[in-house]
């Protein structure tokens, strides 16, 4: 039976390293039809942080993994806090004493002790990592280490392989940084005779400048909740994160979770460093929130717009604002910014799209603009088909028709060249800032 498990420290947040473990580990197990388990490795007691587990739990929730079996929700293999499992260690320490392949290393002059594993005497371990290949590890390399410290806690090489082994784990993917814990592990399997899972040890992920992404990169967001906090969407970050060391066969690239699910092949993980791509994040979220439909825009948007004191004056101001920037915004938090350029006080044309307005005919532009400015006093504003109206009423009066006759109502009412549709920005800028840009362009 396939049981994979995520096994996570709670030493802090769920950060990018973390949930990527999860996911593959989740995946695999989904795929295949087996069981995904979460045990929380909390023994190395000074390094917890409080709130680290719940939060460990809560993102993975978030970001849509569901498991059979973990803290939150028992099973039969638990307890699943080390923690709780101490007299389960003691008794295979004990056995490992007693039969002479452990022993005591008393602190000096004291009666404190550490259980030391004895590291048998020439012998090759090896093991086929999933990802990697064989991998050769001689005994000499490794010293005599510590399976219990003089606390009577025990160290993680030791714990994980008993947890492993009592929760019947068939697959563990993990951090290429274990990859030299590997061999202890396997001593200690083979000291109790017990069957050895399958590890595949996972590559780093890189940040821009190719060095491996430490929790302590200040360039690069690494906790989930960050991502949560800006407005990108967990189906996109679910998306984004299977990529990091894993890919489907072909260049698609914007998978659902099914798709994960039915996709994914362990024999696709790459040993090759995985370049954390923020723009990428970005494209693949933006790609989703194009997907959302009015409900979905707004539970994204508008926590945003009300946390940046921005009033919303009715229902269909609202959707006009974020029917204009759905396209553009590429996190929630996004169309904040998007908000305060467009509705700036200082309306300014930059040179670049007074390039654009240039190449049409000076005078061709000035009757277009000023039909225009009669017409917006004399308008109502009320909606975008009384816009289309008024811009028609425009081309008429001026006799100037296709892009000679919307470029200067654009550019002069926006400060752009090409965007959204031009009714629905005008009326969403009001009849008052309308009339003040196009004076202000006309002068
Ligand atoms: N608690 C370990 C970690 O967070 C788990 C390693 C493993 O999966 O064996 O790195």
């Amino acid at each position: 039976k396939i049981r994979a498990r995520y096994a996570p420290s709670p030493t802090g947040l769920l950060h990018i390293g973390n949930a990527r473990t999860a996911l593959f580990n989740y995946l695999f197990a989904r795929h295949h039809g087996g069981e995904f388990i979460i045990r929380i490795e909390d023994t190395d007691v000074a390094r917890n942080v409080a709130g680290g587990e719940e939060s460990q739990l809560n993102y993975l929730k978030w970001l849509g993994m569901t498991w059979d079996e973990g803290p939150d929700k028992g099973g039969p293999y638990g307890p699943y806090h080390q923690l709780k499992r101490l007299d389960l260690y003691k008794k295979y320490a004990d056995e490992l004493l007693e039969r002479g392949l452990a022993y005591k290393d008393y602190k000096e002059g004291s009666d404190r002790y550490a259980i030391r594993f004895k590291v048998p005497a020439g012998k090759t371990y090896t093991f086929d990592d999933v990802i990697r290949g064989s991998l050769v590890f001689e005994s000499k390399e490794v010293e005599d280490w510590i399976i219990v410290k003089d606390n009577g806690i025990p160290t993680y090489n030791f714990a994980v392989v008993i947890d492993d082994h009592f929760m019947e784990i068939s697959h563990v993917f993990r951090g290429e940084e274990h990859i030299t814990n590997t061999p202890k592990q396997i001593m200690v399997y083979e000291a109790f005779g017990w069957e050895v899972p399958t590890f595949g040890h996972m590559t780093i992920i890189v940040n821009e400048n190719k060095k491996k992404l430490s929790k302590r990169d200040v360039n690069t967001i690494q906790f989930i909740s960050d991502y949560e906090k800006m407005g990108y969407l967990p189906e996109a970050m679910l998306n984004f994160l299977s990529l990091l060391g894993w890919s489907p066969t072909g260049d698609k690239e914007i998978l659902s979770h099914n798709e994960l699910v039915s996709l994914f092949d362990e024999h696709k993980l790459s040993a090759a460093p995985s370049y954390f791509d923020k723009a990428k994040l970005a494209f693949i979220n933006s790609k989703y929130i194009k997907q959302l439909d009015m409900e979905g825009l707004k539970k994204l948007c508008v926590p945003f717009l009300k946390e940046a004191g921005i009033e919303i004056p009715n229902e269909l101001w609202l959707e006009n604002l974020l029917s204009i920037f759905k396209d553009r915004i590429s996190y929630g938090k996004e169309i904040v910014k998007y908000y305060n350029e467009f509705f700036h006080d200082d309306f300014k044309i930059t040179d670049e799209v007074l390039n654009e307005l240039n190449q049409f005919a000076k005078e061709d532009v000035l009757k277009v603009l000023e039909a225009f400015k009669d017409a917006v006093n004399q308008s109502e504003f009320t909606d975008a088909t009384a816009l289309e109206v008024l811009i028609k009423s425009v081309g008429a009066e001026s006799g100037v028709k296709g892009k000679t006759l919307f470029m200067p109502l654009r550019i002069s009412t926006t400060g752009e060249a090409h965007g959204p549709s031009l009714p629905v920005s005008l009326i969403l800028l009001g009849k008052d800032k309308v009339a003040q840009r196009i004076s202000q362009t006309i002068n």
